[in-house]
């Protein structure tokens, strides 16, 4: 029964209920790992991998829009703790904004701001920055900015779009706030899971899961894939164990169409790894940051983690 007081109200449609509640508490509640931890960690190639991923795309982007523009203005949109931030002061931008639904994340996001900018060596460069908590499946972020007429060259959503899909409202709104405000000619990057890799592994299972030691994937059932709402609770070792939903690519596209975007381009991990690692640069990247080949044949045993697990999850998305 609810309280007294707000007995009067409306009942809440169904875009306002949802799990974006739980997906803030729990990663509010995530620690930080110092790197000597985190190095030991069974998913340490596989977070590194998909740094590296992010790193070479992130790059990318800027170098498309510096080819026309010096100064870089860049939303963050699902920020987390700000796991990207050194990406974007190497790509010497002049402005980024970070949000995210996770109050904690958005304050530990700011502190490491802070303390890079601390850190700068006199006359180094490093971008101004805003933070705002915010749900992106509900509140309009431009409400937010410090001005409302803010322009971004480059909205990028690394590993969040799919917590959106919960219902049409809330994909939709996300894609406002992450097109909306888009200079023309900007681009919305981003990483998700690939639904339909999801589905062949669920359909291959047995039961209505799958996965191994590190990972575990379980939907409520198999056959029936709603377009919104598909909802499955993803499993990975010492990071997420939170409610996620299928993005199913091509209503995705049509869906950004309304909002003035055409796709340039969509890669699973796999594709864009096998284009990007033909340059020497990201090569020499990939191997910088410790992130294991992991569709390599060479057999290179210093790229090659012991654990084979650390393989099977970095070909899942
Ligand atoms: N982008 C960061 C990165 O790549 O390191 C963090 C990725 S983490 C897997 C997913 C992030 O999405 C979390 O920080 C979570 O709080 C955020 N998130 C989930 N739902 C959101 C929403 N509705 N609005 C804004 N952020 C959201």
């Amino acid at each position: 029964r609810k309280p007294l007081d707000t007995e009067d109200e409306p009942p809440k449609k169904r875009h306002e209920v949802g799990h974006g509640q739980a997906v803030a508490a729990h990663y509010n509640e995530l620690q930080e790992v110092g790197l000597e931890k985190r190095s030991q960690s069974r998913i340490f190639y596989l977070r590194n991998f998909n740094n590296w991923t992010k790193s070479v795309l992130i790059g990318e982007f800027i170098d498309r829009v510096r080819r026309k523009k010096s100064d870089i203005t860049v939303l963050d949109l699902g920020c987390g703790k700000g796991g990207d931030l050194l990406k974007w002061k190497k790509g010497r931008i002049k402005k980024l904004v970070c949000t995210d639904i996770a109050d904690i994340s958005v304050q530990q996001c700011k502190q490491r701001y802070e303390d890079m900018k601390a850190r700068c060596r006199y006359n180094e460069h490093i971008f101004d920055a805003e933070f705002i908590q915010a749900d992106s499946t509900k509140d309009h972020l431009s409400t937010k900015y410090s001005d409302p007429d803010m322009r971004f060259d480059i909205c990028s959503c690394q590993f969040v779009y799919h917590y959106s899909f919960e219902t049409y409202e809330q994909a939709d709104m996300m894609l406002k706030n992450a097109c909306g405000n888009l200079s023309p000619g900007g681009y919305f990057i981003g990483t998700t899971p690939n639904s339909f890799e999801l589905v062949k592994r669920l359909e291959a299972s047995e039961t209505n899961s799958f996965g191994n030691e590190v990972y575990n994937v379980k939907f409520e059932k198999k056959g029936d894939y709603p377009l919104f709402g598909c909802k499955y609770d993803f499993h990975l070792e010492e990071v997420v164990d939170v409610p996620e939903f299928l993005v199913y690519f091509p209503l995705l596209e049509e869906m950004a169409k309304k909002h003035g975007m055409k796709l340039v381009y969509k890669m699973t991990f796999r594709e864009f790894y096998e284009e990007k690692i033909k340059n020497e640069e990201h090569k020499m990247l990939l191997r910088r940051m410790q992130a294991l080949e992991p569709y390599s044949t060479s057999g290179d045993s210093r790229l090659v983690s012991d654990n084979p697990d650390d393989y099977e999850h970095a070909k899942e998305f």
